[in-house]
């Protein structure tokens, strides 16, 4: 058994806690993927008039991708459940893991 081998072909995955974000840059349109901890990156969001409860959660995040260097922004927000319920991405725009997918493979495609 190769060191890569041990690498590349072990049965334990690593992305069980993985979270995947897509973003557009809005300069150049790269795709960018991002790939985040929730149990780690994921900050609690406290409600304004000083409650005890967690009003969820917030990831911050400065992106760069490849083609240009525009910093892309962004926030999104977390439920107590750790799903998306919304994002603002100043810079950038949310694509979704398929339209990701596809400008990946066959960039240029998606211009309107
Ligand atoms: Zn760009």
């Amino acid at each position: 058994m190769s060191f890569l081998g041990k690498l590349f072909g072990g049965g334990k995955r690593d992305s069980d806690d993985g979270l995947y974000l897509h973003v557009r840059c809005n300069s150049c349109g790269e795709p960018i993927r991002i790939r985040v901890n929730p149990a780690n990156d994921l900050s609690e969001r406290y409600d304004e008039d000083g409650g005890d409860d967690s009003s969820g959660y917030e990831l911050r995040k400065e992106i760069l991708g490849n083609k240009c260097f525009k910093l892309i922004e962004a926030t999104w927000e977390f439920d107590n459940s750790r799903r998306k319920v919304g994002s603002h991405i100043r810079g950038g725009t949310e694509i979704t893991a398929e339209e990701y997918e596809r400008e990946i493979a066959a960039p240029g495609s998606a211009a309107t």
